[in-house]
């Protein structure tokens, strides 16, 4: 089959790779619909993340129809069109009984490479490094599904394919950092980001009831989507002096109750710290900036919620302090997808939501590399590249 694999830092290619095969009797191969970039892949593209290796098929975000089943699959049969959350859940250890399916204590095969930094391994992850588990991703014609009973959500018959694919990542991490915030009528929510997982946090926030949702931005097409589609008041914080001042401003002086951080390591900002995290980063003497996350802390009002989908390793300059003396409640997590998805699928089948407009950009799998490209440089207000093998 083709695939997109990775064959070096900034070196995308679509190659001829073996078809994936049913491995253990709960797998199934999975004809891939629709598959589409995430920021999290810009990491390793970008040198970021160790544990690439050369040839590894990338992708984590996908739905599509399944082709093949493994003879004890129960739930789904040749020909169901599914969607398949990012993180591979067993569905049977205490973290997944306990929907903290990005912990699941089984899929990832590789824990020696987490435990030195981490203490304990996290679930698998398709098409994202060794450390998570080595798994061929999704930029392909087929994938393989391990523990396919947990991980296959059937699509209803009148949800496109755009509106499945991103209950896969997008759509329910954001929703899960909107569900950390704990939101109660009248509350307002900031957003950092307002790519795929900040637009769909904004959403599901006001989903949730908040009053007003506030995305924060530089680039004005994803600063129009947030306003048009999310609802959502908006910051261009290349075009203002303080971000923290015209929350408060926004806010009646108190600051917004919860604040997301949409944004993660490779944050861009403007001041002179930004220069100083940046030079850092290069030289490799810390992997992460922090300029969204330390803006979130100040701006976030006294006691409020700080929740974090931004993706971090190492990052130094992290003012706990702020943290602490404010009584801030930090909730943090990789997408603890299956938890979501039912209802998420609920929510487009009721007219209530609908992720599809992230898709801006579809190309054609063997345009893959391109579709990276635009997607990475945010060309022509491309917030997801979207792949039809
Ligand atoms: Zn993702
Ligand atoms: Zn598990």
């Amino acid at each position: 089959m083709r695939a997109l694999c990775w064959e070096g830092v900034e070196d995308l290619r679509v190659e001829t790779v073996p078809d994936p095969e049913i491995v253990n009797p709960r797998d199934v191969v999975l004809e891939v619909g629709l598959s589409t970039t995430c920021g999290s892949d810009l990491h390793f593209v970008d040198g970021y993340l160790p544990t690439m290796r050369e040839g590894d098929v990338i992708g984590h975000e996908f739905m599509g129809t399944v082709a093949e089943t493994g003879r004890k699959v129960e739930s789904v049969e040749a020909g169901d069109r599914v969607v398949v959350p990012s993180f591979v859940g067993c569905g049977d250890c205490g973290y997944c009984l306990d929907d903290l399916w990005s912990l699941c204590d089984n899929t990832n095969p590789n824990p020696e490479l987490q435990e030195p930094v981490l203490g304990y391994p996290t679930a698998g992850i398709y098409g994202y490094t060794h450390a998570f588990g080595g798994y061929a991703g999704s930029h392909a014609e087929y994938v393989r599904v391990p523990h396919a009973d947990t991980n296959c959500f059937p699509v209803p018959d009148e949800l496109s394919d755009e509106q499945a694919l991103f209950a896969s990542d997008a759509w329910p991490t954001g929703y899960m950092g909107a569900d950390f915030c704990d939101i109660e009528d009248g509350d307002t929510v900031a957003v950092w980001g307002c790519g795929g997982v900040g637009l769909m946090a904004q959403q599901s926030a006001a989903l949730m009831g908040a009053e007003q949702v506030v995305g924060i931005d530089r680039f004005p097409e994803r600063l129009r989507l947030a306003r048009e589609e999310a609802g959502s008041a908006t910051i261009d914080y290349t075009a203002v002096d303080s971000v923290v001042d015209e929350l408060k401003s926004l806010t009646g002086g108190r600051g917004p109750d919860a604040c997301i951080d949409a944004v993660g390591m490779e944050a861009h900002g403007t001041g002179v710290q930004h220069a100083y995290d940046r030079a850092k980063q290069s030289m490799r003497l810390q992997t992460d900036r922090g300029e969204a996350l330390r803006q979130a802390m100040v701006a976030c009002r006294k006691g409020g919620t700080l929740s974090i989908l931004g993706v971090y390793g190492v990052m130094d300059k992290f003012p706990l302090g702020v943290a602490m003396n404010k009584g801030l409640t930090i909730r943090t997590a990789q997408q603890h997808g299956q938890r979501y998805v039912p209802q998420l699928l609920d929510h487009v089948a009721e007219g209530e939501m609908d992720p599809s407009y992230l898709a801006t950009h579809e190309f054609s799998l063997e345009d893959a590399p391109r579709g990276y490209e635009m997607f990475r440089e945010k060309e022509d207000g491309c917030v997801r590249a979207v792949f039809e093998p």
